[in-house]
């Protein structure tokens, strides 16, 4: 479905709202509906359990989204939690320069792509892409394009020489996408961090920072949880929260926004044996994301080129979106830097001490950090489809579906009465509803024929639905519908409660 449509159909079935609409809204924010929050409840759930209930050497956290100012100078994200900015001139539209020179270097890929494919349909079978890239002067000259544009790029953002990086979008002829004029002004470096007054303290004084990753509030709890807990290396704490950036351009609905929640882990190890557990960590996550469902050719890793100020590796794990390949997932080996940037600001040691060979240090840390709400836009956008089925009158016809995950889908069940005015037929399906719902969210749903009611659970994805029929008064059977498969099978009424749970038990994943 594509991207316009799939926003729309967030908004009309309660997923997700622009945030104070009535007031226009604000850019960059929304607002989780009543199904939306059932669905990112789900998501969250599925994270916390596999990491926290399944690993004995993981443990919860939830740290306060304020922190102490100092903890944000330690981190280095006072410093250098920088995007590169830049200005059109003519059309007045602010871009991150970085994302500019990527965009460009997007299309030119499209351009080989579109050479690959009509070269793969010719050569059928004996089409070897690695080949044909590597010969094919066209494409060579292209891919020198790109690769002078990333890696001059890079070099720009590592020597942080903005001058540089505002010269190469000039030299590369860039122009503005919304107006193609290349007027620019000059390349700015602006800070992420929202800051706000603590108390009655006015000025530099009472500044303090809304947490733009919730890594940090781990950090300076380490020796907390590991004396509480007495955890022994390796071991991990885990955190889901909200994180805000102030994104100089967020213009991708919930995939880049200004306020968004996290679920972050950080892993804490021996220093050397850090690659060991990046490793482990890198296949461990992509698992995560293919046990939900996902396609392998929907995920992919991306090895960062510009490495941040604290990591040693770091690997995005990208997810195809609806508007391409982009950062779902981040596994970045982030050494000891920030354990030892607190220790020395704070003055305070946060240290291990390992009886086996009688020694305190600070140890390493691999983290892996997943947007909760890209998340669940990866789910929506890869499930939500139009498709032709069969009617119950054996013509066919198309339908909104949303194939979410059992596990993961808001509603589990819909108990719908055949008729909603025979009283036999609503009063059983209300007691089945009463039953049902101790165990999994269902909804009861007697308006409209039977056909449009199913239509609407598809686009919902509720993966069964449970209609009581004039059977069901003579032999306490039901027919439980297959979203997916479309296929009816009778069930006793004693047994419904069990089998939509056990469906839909996200221990069947973990
Ligand atoms: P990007 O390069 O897309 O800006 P990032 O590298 O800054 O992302 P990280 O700092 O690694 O992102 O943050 C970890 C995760 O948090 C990301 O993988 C992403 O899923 C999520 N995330 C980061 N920024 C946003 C945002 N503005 N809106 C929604 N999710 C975000």
């Amino acid at each position: 479905m594509d991207f316009k449509n799939l926003i729309s159909h967030c908004k009309e079935y309660g997923f997700i709202f622009p945030s104070s609409e009535i007031y226009d809204g604000l850019s960059a924010t929304y607002d989780y509906g009543p199904l939306g929050v059932e669905l990112k409840n789900n998501i969250k759930q599925y994270w916390w359990k596999s990491m926290v209930q399944m690993h004995a050497n993981i443990v919860g956290l939830d740290a306060a989204i304020f922190m102490h100012p100092k903890t944000w100078k330690a981190s280095g994200h006072v410093d250098a939690f920088n995007d590169p900015m830049i200005d059109n001139k003519d059309s007045k539209k602010r871009y991150r320069a970085d994302q500019l020179i990527e965009g460009y270097a997007e299309k030119i890929e499209a351009k080989i792509m579109k050479d690959v494919t009509k070269a793969a349909k010719k050569f059928g079978d004996d089409f070897d892409e690695k080949q044909f890239r590597d010969t094919n002067g066209r494409i060579i000259e292209r891919q020198k394009k790109i690769d002078y544009a990333i890696n001059t790029m890079n070099q720009h953002l590592k020597d942080e020489n903005m001058e540089a990086l505002g010269a190469l979008i000039n030299e590369l002829e860039i122009a503005c996408p919304e107006s193609g004029s290349r007027e620019w002004t000059e390349v700015r470096q602006f800070n992420l961090m929202f800051s706000t007054q603590l108390g009655a303290i006015a000025g530099e004084e009472g500044k303090i920072y809304l947490r733009p990753e919730t890594a940090q509030g781990i950090f300076v709890n380490f020796l907390n949880v590991q004396k509480s807990t007495r955890q022994k290396l390796p071991f991990g704490i885990a955190q889901i929260g909200k994180a805000f950036r102030n994104e100089i351009v967020a213009r991708q609905f919930i995939f880049r926004m200004r306020e968004f929640e996290q679920m972050e882990m950080q892993f804490f190890v021996k220093p050397g044996e850090e690659m060991k557990w990046y490793d482990y960590w890198k296949q461990t996550r992509l698992d995560w994301h293919k046990a939900l469902g996902t396609p392998a050719e929907n995920l992919r890793y991306h090895d960062h080129d510009n490495l941040a100020h604290y990591a040693n590796a770091a690997v995005d794990i990208e997810f195809k979106f609806p508007f391409g390949f982009r950062e779902l997932e981040g596994i970045h080996s982030r050494t000891d830097f920030d354990l030892k940037a607190h220790q020395d600001l704070s003055g305070k040691k946060l240290q291990y001490f390992d009886p086996a060979i009688n020694e305190n240090f600070v140890p390493y840390v691999v983290e892996t950090s997943i947007g909760c709400d890209r998340m669940f836009l990866s789910q929506v956008g890869q499930t939500l489809q139009e498709e032709t089925v069969p009617d119950a009158d054996g013509k066919e016809s198309t339908r909104t579906v949303m194939k979410l995950h059992p596990a993961i889908a808001p509603v589990k069940a819909a108990v719908l009465p055949l008729l909603k005015n025979k009283e036999e037929l609503v009063k059983a399906s209300k007691d089945v509803f009463k039953k049902l719902s101790a165990h999994v969210l269902c909804q009861y749903d007697e308006k409209d024929a039977i056909g449009r009611r199913y239509r609407r659970q598809d686009a919902i994805g509720t993966p069964y639905s449970i209609t009581i029929d004039f059977d069901t008064l003579e032999d306490n059977t039901v027919t439980i519908r297959d979203r997916d498969t479309l296929e009816q099978k009778r069930i006793k009424i004693d047994d419904v409660a069990k089998v939509v749970s056990d469906k839909c038990n996200v221990n069947n994943i973990l």
